[in-house]
Protein backbone atom coordinates (compact mmCIF):
# COMPACT_ATOMS: atom_id res chain seq x y z
CA UNK A 1 0.00 0.00 0.00
CA UNK A 2 0.97 3.55 -1.12
CA UNK A 3 -0.06 6.20 1.51
CA UNK A 4 0.52 9.50 0.14
CA UNK A 5 0.25 12.51 2.04
CA UNK A 6 -0.82 15.87 1.44
CA UNK A 7 1.90 18.77 1.06
CA UNK A 8 0.65 20.53 4.18
CA UNK A 9 0.62 17.57 6.04
CA UNK A 10 2.76 18.06 9.55
CA UNK A 11 4.62 15.92 11.76
CA UNK A 12 1.11 14.85 13.96
CA UNK A 13 -0.80 14.30 10.70
CA UNK A 14 1.98 11.69 9.88
CA UNK A 15 2.28 10.43 13.27
CA UNK A 16 -1.22 9.63 13.06
CA UNK A 17 -0.87 7.87 10.04
CA UNK A 18 1.80 6.15 10.99
CA UNK A 19 0.04 4.83 15.12
CA UNK A 20 -2.96 3.39 12.94
CA UNK A 21 -0.46 1.54 10.13
CA UNK A 22 1.30 -0.07 13.38
CA UNK A 23 -2.24 -0.72 15.04
CA UNK A 24 -2.96 -2.23 11.63
CA UNK A 25 0.23 -4.82 12.01
CA UNK A 26 1.73 -3.56 8.68
CA UNK A 27 5.46 -2.72 8.51
CA UNK A 28 6.38 0.28 6.61
CA UNK A 29 9.21 2.68 5.43
CA UNK A 30 9.05 6.26 5.01
CA UNK A 31 9.88 8.13 1.68
CA UNK A 32 10.25 11.90 0.49
CA UNK A 33 9.46 12.58 -2.63
CA UNK A 34 10.12 15.90 -3.28
CA UNK A 35 7.67 18.13 -1.09
CA UNK A 36 5.52 15.02 -0.11
CA UNK A 37 5.56 12.49 2.52
CA UNK A 38 4.91 8.83 0.92
CA UNK A 39 4.47 6.07 3.72
CA UNK A 40 5.01 2.21 1.84
CA UNK A 41 3.65 -0.39 3.34
CA UNK A 42 5.19 -4.04 2.86
CA UNK A 43 1.71 -5.48 2.15
CA UNK A 44 0.61 -5.34 -1.15
CA UNK A 45 -2.94 -5.84 -0.59
CA UNK A 46 -5.12 -4.54 2.60
CA UNK A 47 -8.59 -4.41 2.74
CA UNK A 48 -7.61 -1.13 6.26
CA UNK A 49 -7.35 1.24 3.06
CA UNK A 50 -10.30 2.86 3.84
CA UNK A 51 -9.45 3.80 7.36
CA UNK A 52 -6.20 5.05 6.46
CA UNK A 53 -8.33 7.60 3.51
CA UNK A 54 -10.29 8.45 6.43
CA UNK A 55 -7.33 10.25 8.00
CA UNK A 56 -6.79 14.17 8.08
CA UNK A 57 -4.31 14.93 5.59
CA UNK A 58 -3.76 11.60 3.84
CA UNK A 59 -4.22 13.02 0.03
CA UNK A 60 -4.91 9.49 -1.21
CA UNK A 61 -3.67 5.59 -1.05
CA UNK A 62 -2.95 3.55 -3.29
CA UNK A 63 -3.59 -0.65 -2.77
CA UNK A 64 -1.32 -2.55 -4.69
CA UNK A 65 -4.33 -5.23 -5.50
CA UNK A 66 -5.15 -4.91 -9.65
CA UNK A 67 -4.69 -7.13 -12.03
CA UNK A 68 -1.60 -5.08 -13.88
CA UNK A 69 1.42 -5.01 -12.20
CA UNK A 70 3.60 -3.13 -14.36
CA UNK A 71 1.74 0.05 -14.75
CA UNK A 72 0.91 0.81 -11.50
CA UNK A 73 2.81 2.51 -9.14
CA UNK A 74 4.92 0.25 -6.68
CA UNK A 75 7.52 1.58 -4.25
CA UNK A 76 10.63 1.54 -7.03
CA UNK A 77 8.65 3.61 -9.52
CA UNK A 78 6.52 6.42 -8.49
CA UNK A 79 6.90 8.50 -11.14
CA UNK A 80 8.39 7.97 -14.38
CA UNK A 81 9.81 10.19 -16.30
CA UNK A 82 10.75 9.97 -20.02
CA UNK A 83 13.76 11.21 -21.69
CA UNK A 84 13.43 12.44 -25.68
CA UNK A 85 16.25 13.86 -26.65
CA UNK A 86 17.15 17.24 -23.74
CA UNK A 87 13.30 16.82 -22.78
CA UNK A 88 12.01 14.88 -19.80
CA UNK A 89 8.03 13.98 -20.18
CA UNK A 90 6.82 13.70 -16.46
CA UNK A 91 7.66 15.34 -13.10
CA UNK A 92 7.40 18.83 -12.85
CA UNK A 93 7.67 19.26 -16.56
CA UNK A 94 4.52 20.20 -18.34
CA UNK A 95 5.65 18.77 -22.46
CA UNK A 96 4.15 20.43 -25.26
CA UNK A 97 3.50 18.16 -28.00
CA UNK A 98 2.17 20.25 -31.72
CA UNK A 99 1.65 20.35 -35.04
CA UNK A 100 -0.74 19.28 -37.80
CA UNK A 101 -2.61 16.56 -37.76
CA UNK A 102 -1.28 15.28 -41.68
CA UNK A 103 1.84 15.81 -43.24
CA UNK A 104 0.25 17.59 -46.49
CA UNK A 105 3.43 19.05 -48.12
CA UNK A 106 7.39 19.36 -47.16
CA UNK A 107 6.10 23.51 -47.00
CA UNK A 108 3.05 22.86 -44.83
CA UNK A 109 4.99 20.77 -42.65
CA UNK A 110 8.25 23.02 -42.25
CA UNK A 111 6.01 26.33 -42.33
CA UNK A 112 4.19 25.31 -39.14
CA UNK A 113 6.44 22.93 -37.20
CA UNK A 114 9.36 26.39 -37.51
CA UNK A 115 7.11 29.10 -36.24
CA UNK A 116 6.19 26.00 -33.03
CA UNK A 117 10.03 25.38 -32.69
CA UNK A 118 9.94 29.56 -32.50
CA UNK A 119 7.57 29.15 -29.61
CA UNK A 120 9.30 26.29 -27.52
CA UNK A 121 8.44 23.30 -28.86
CA UNK A 122 10.48 20.68 -29.14
CA UNK A 123 8.50 17.64 -29.92
CA UNK A 124 6.33 18.10 -33.52
CA UNK A 125 3.52 15.77 -34.12
CA UNK A 126 2.43 15.19 -37.71
CA UNK A 127 0.99 11.64 -38.92
CA UNK A 128 2.22 9.92 -42.27
CA UNK A 129 -0.06 7.15 -42.04
CA UNK A 130 -3.73 8.32 -41.10
CA UNK A 131 -6.29 6.01 -39.66
CA UNK A 132 -9.37 7.32 -41.59
CA UNK A 133 -12.65 6.35 -40.52
CA UNK A 134 -13.85 7.47 -44.52
CA UNK A 135 -11.68 5.19 -46.98
CA UNK A 136 -12.96 8.07 -49.06
CA UNK A 137 -10.55 10.75 -46.46
CA UNK A 138 -6.93 11.43 -47.14
CA UNK A 139 -5.15 8.18 -45.76
CA UNK A 140 -1.53 9.89 -45.47
CA UNK A 141 1.63 10.85 -47.38
CA UNK A 142 2.99 7.23 -46.03
CA UNK A 143 6.40 6.95 -46.16
CA UNK A 144 7.37 10.03 -48.30
CA UNK A 145 5.54 11.70 -45.17
CA UNK A 146 8.33 9.62 -43.39
CA UNK A 147 10.89 11.10 -45.55
CA UNK A 148 9.66 14.27 -44.89
CA UNK A 149 9.83 13.95 -40.96
CA UNK A 150 13.72 12.52 -41.28
CA UNK A 151 14.37 15.98 -43.10
CA UNK A 152 12.52 18.19 -40.44
CA UNK A 153 14.84 16.55 -37.69
CA UNK A 154 18.02 16.82 -39.44
CA UNK A 155 17.67 20.18 -40.89
CA UNK A 156 15.62 21.73 -37.57
CA UNK A 157 16.57 19.64 -34.76
CA UNK A 158 13.17 19.25 -33.70
CA UNK A 159 11.89 15.52 -32.22
CA UNK A 160 8.97 14.20 -33.81
CA UNK A 161 6.16 11.99 -32.71
CA UNK A 162 4.01 10.30 -35.62
CA UNK A 163 1.35 7.54 -35.75
CA UNK A 164 2.02 3.65 -36.33
CA UNK A 165 -0.54 1.59 -37.80
CA UNK A 166 1.26 -1.94 -38.60
CA UNK A 167 3.66 -3.60 -37.19
CA UNK A 168 5.84 -4.68 -40.23
CA UNK A 169 6.16 -0.71 -40.59
CA UNK A 170 8.34 -0.67 -37.25
CA UNK A 171 11.88 -0.53 -39.13
CA UNK A 172 10.90 2.39 -40.68
CA UNK A 173 9.59 3.79 -38.26
CA UNK A 174 12.77 3.32 -36.34
CA UNK A 175 15.06 5.05 -38.55
CA UNK A 176 12.56 8.59 -37.73
CA UNK A 177 10.75 9.31 -34.92
CA UNK A 178 11.68 9.72 -31.56
CA UNK A 179 8.12 8.57 -30.27
CA UNK A 180 6.07 5.84 -31.62
CA UNK A 181 2.16 6.76 -31.55
CA UNK A 182 -0.63 4.30 -31.15
CA UNK A 183 -3.68 5.57 -32.03
CA UNK A 184 -7.13 5.36 -30.27
CA UNK A 185 -8.51 3.21 -32.65
CA UNK A 186 -5.37 0.67 -31.98
CA UNK A 187 -5.24 0.98 -28.55
CA UNK A 188 -7.01 -2.90 -28.63
CA UNK A 189 -4.34 -4.01 -31.22
CA UNK A 190 -2.58 -6.47 -29.53
CA UNK A 191 0.04 -7.40 -31.58
CA UNK A 192 0.98 -3.71 -32.34
CA UNK A 193 1.39 -3.64 -28.54
CA UNK A 194 3.48 -5.98 -28.31
CA UNK A 195 5.92 -5.15 -30.98
CA UNK A 196 5.54 -1.66 -30.01
CA UNK A 197 6.57 -3.01 -26.82
CA UNK A 198 10.07 -4.56 -28.15
CA UNK A 199 10.79 -1.06 -29.38
CA UNK A 200 13.36 1.36 -27.87
CA UNK A 201 11.65 4.27 -28.77
CA UNK A 202 9.02 5.82 -26.29
CA UNK A 203 5.31 4.86 -27.29
CA UNK A 204 2.27 6.96 -26.73
CA UNK A 205 -0.68 5.29 -26.57
CA UNK A 206 -4.05 7.17 -26.72
CA UNK A 207 -7.12 5.90 -25.07
CA UNK A 208 -9.67 4.15 -26.98
CA UNK A 209 -13.23 6.00 -27.03
CA UNK A 210 -14.60 3.66 -25.54
CA UNK A 211 -12.16 2.26 -23.18
CA UNK A 212 -12.35 1.97 -19.25
CA UNK A 213 -9.44 2.85 -17.27
CA UNK A 214 -8.55 -0.30 -16.75
CA UNK A 215 -8.80 -1.58 -19.87
CA UNK A 216 -6.54 1.47 -20.82
CA UNK A 217 -3.76 0.43 -18.65
CA UNK A 218 -3.88 -2.99 -19.69
CA UNK A 219 -3.11 -1.84 -22.95
CA UNK A 220 -0.24 0.23 -21.65
CA UNK A 221 0.44 -3.49 -19.47
CA UNK A 222 0.93 -5.31 -22.61
CA UNK A 223 3.72 -2.69 -24.25
CA UNK A 224 6.08 -2.61 -20.64
CA UNK A 225 5.27 -6.69 -20.91
CA UNK A 226 7.50 -6.21 -23.51
CA UNK A 227 10.71 -4.66 -21.83
CA UNK A 228 9.49 -1.01 -23.30
CA UNK A 229 8.81 1.45 -19.96
CA UNK A 230 8.52 4.42 -21.69
CA UNK A 231 4.88 4.68 -22.06
CA UNK A 232 2.99 7.81 -22.05
CA UNK A 233 -0.59 7.36 -21.57
CA UNK A 234 -3.29 10.29 -23.69
CA UNK A 235 -7.03 10.96 -22.87
CA UNK A 236 -8.48 12.46 -26.04
CA UNK A 237 -11.83 12.50 -25.75
CA UNK A 238 -13.96 9.40 -25.19
CA UNK A 239 -17.80 8.87 -26.96
CA UNK A 240 -21.02 10.00 -24.85
CA UNK A 241 -24.01 10.90 -25.82
CA UNK A 242 -23.05 14.81 -25.75
CA UNK A 243 -22.85 15.70 -29.78
CA UNK A 244 -21.58 18.89 -29.17
CA UNK A 245 -18.30 18.24 -28.94
CA UNK A 246 -16.75 15.95 -31.42
CA UNK A 247 -16.01 13.68 -27.81
CA UNK A 248 -16.05 13.89 -24.36
CA UNK A 249 -12.73 14.92 -22.48
CA UNK A 250 -12.82 12.76 -19.46
CA UNK A 251 -10.62 14.70 -17.56
CA UNK A 252 -10.75 12.92 -14.13
CA UNK A 253 -8.96 9.47 -15.88
CA UNK A 254 -5.72 12.42 -15.46
CA UNK A 255 -5.98 12.30 -11.77
CA UNK A 256 -7.14 8.68 -11.64
CA UNK A 257 -4.50 7.60 -13.50
CA UNK A 258 -1.97 9.41 -12.00
CA UNK A 259 -3.15 8.29 -8.86
CA UNK A 260 -2.41 4.51 -10.13
CA UNK A 261 0.16 4.29 -12.39
CA UNK A 262 3.75 6.01 -12.58
CA UNK A 263 3.13 6.80 -16.16
CA UNK A 264 2.76 10.37 -17.43
CA UNK A 265 -0.48 11.11 -18.58
CA UNK A 266 -0.95 13.54 -21.47
CA UNK A 267 -4.10 15.51 -23.11
CA UNK A 268 -4.97 15.85 -26.79
CA UNK A 269 -7.75 18.75 -26.60
CA UNK A 270 -8.01 18.36 -30.63
CA UNK A 271 -9.44 15.29 -30.37
CA UNK A 272 -11.07 15.75 -27.61
CA UNK A 273 -13.26 19.06 -28.69
CA UNK A 274 -13.11 18.62 -32.24
CA UNK A 275 -13.27 22.70 -32.34
CA UNK A 276 -10.49 25.03 -32.34
CA UNK A 277 -12.37 27.58 -30.09
CA UNK A 278 -12.41 25.16 -27.55
CA UNK A 279 -9.18 23.59 -27.68
CA UNK A 280 -7.48 26.38 -25.62
CA UNK A 281 -10.08 26.36 -22.41
CA UNK A 282 -9.88 22.43 -22.48
CA UNK A 283 -5.87 22.90 -22.51
CA UNK A 284 -5.94 24.54 -19.31
CA UNK A 285 -8.06 22.60 -17.45
CA UNK A 286 -6.36 19.48 -18.45
CA UNK A 287 -2.95 21.27 -17.37
CA UNK A 288 -5.05 22.47 -13.81
CA UNK A 289 -6.05 18.53 -13.44
CA UNK A 290 -1.99 17.42 -13.39
CA UNK A 291 -1.70 16.34 -17.14
CA UNK A 292 1.81 15.81 -17.69
CA UNK A 293 1.59 18.07 -21.08
CA UNK A 294 -0.58 18.35 -23.84
CA UNK A 295 -0.74 17.13 -27.78
CA UNK A 296 -2.30 19.55 -30.23
CA UNK A 297 -3.39 20.05 -33.32
CA UNK A 298 -1.84 22.88 -35.13
CA UNK A 299 -2.26 24.27 -38.66
CA UNK A 300 -1.24 27.27 -40.49
CA UNK A 301 -4.44 27.41 -42.94
CA UNK A 302 -6.71 25.44 -40.71
CA UNK A 303 -9.70 25.68 -43.02
CA UNK A 304 -7.25 24.31 -45.83
CA UNK A 305 -5.91 21.06 -43.55
CA UNK A 306 -6.62 17.71 -44.98
CA UNK A 307 -7.66 16.39 -42.43
CA UNK A 308 -9.03 17.62 -39.08
CA UNK A 309 -9.29 20.95 -40.09
CA UNK A 310 -12.24 21.93 -37.44
CA UNK A 311 -9.87 20.93 -34.61
CA UNK A 312 -6.59 22.73 -35.65
CA UNK A 313 -5.93 25.73 -33.68
CA UNK A 314 -3.78 28.92 -35.83
CA UNK A 315 -0.64 29.58 -35.63
CA UNK A 316 -1.57 32.58 -33.19
CA UNK A 317 -3.99 30.18 -30.95
CA UNK A 318 -1.13 27.90 -30.36
CA UNK A 319 0.94 31.28 -28.85
CA UNK A 320 -1.94 32.13 -26.63
CA UNK A 321 -2.06 29.10 -26.08
CA UNK A 322 1.40 28.46 -24.21
CA UNK A 323 1.32 32.00 -22.52
CA UNK A 324 -2.28 31.24 -20.84
CA UNK A 325 -0.81 27.61 -19.93
CA UNK A 326 2.15 29.09 -17.94
CA UNK A 327 -0.02 30.94 -15.56
CA UNK A 328 -2.00 27.73 -15.11
CA UNK A 329 1.53 25.86 -14.67
CA UNK A 330 3.07 28.61 -12.19
CA UNK A 331 -0.04 28.28 -10.06
CA UNK A 332 0.13 24.97 -9.64
CA UNK A 333 3.83 24.50 -9.27
CA UNK A 334 5.04 23.23 -12.38
CA UNK A 335 6.82 24.71 -14.80
CA UNK A 336 7.95 24.14 -18.95
C1 LIG B 1 -4.39 11.80 -34.37
O1 LIG B 1 -3.70 12.03 -33.36
O2 LIG B 1 -4.31 12.45 -35.43
C2 LIG B 1 -5.43 10.76 -34.26
C3 LIG B 1 -5.86 10.10 -35.32
O3 LIG B 1 -5.89 10.60 -33.01
P1 LIG B 1 -6.82 9.46 -32.35
O4 LIG B 1 -6.10 8.18 -32.57
O5 LIG B 1 -6.90 9.88 -30.93
O6 LIG B 1 -8.15 9.53 -33.06
MN1 LIG C 1 -6.15 14.31 -36.12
Amino acid sequence: MIIVMNKDARHEDIENVLMLVQKLGLEFSILNNEEKTIILTQQSYDLNSDLIKALPKVEYVVTLNEDYKLVYKNINNLETKIKVGDCLIGGKEITFIAGPCSIESKEQLFKIANHLKNSGVKIIRAGAFKFRTSPYSFQGLGYKGLELLRELKEETGLYVISEILDHHDLPYFEKVVDILQIGARNMHNINLLKAVGESHLPVLLKRSYSATLKEFLFSAEYILMGGNKNVILCERGIRTFSDYTRNTLDISIVPAIKQRSHLPVIVDPSHATGKRDLVIPVSLAAIAAGADGLMVEVHHQPDLAYSDSEQAIRLEQFDELIRRSRKIAEAIGRKF
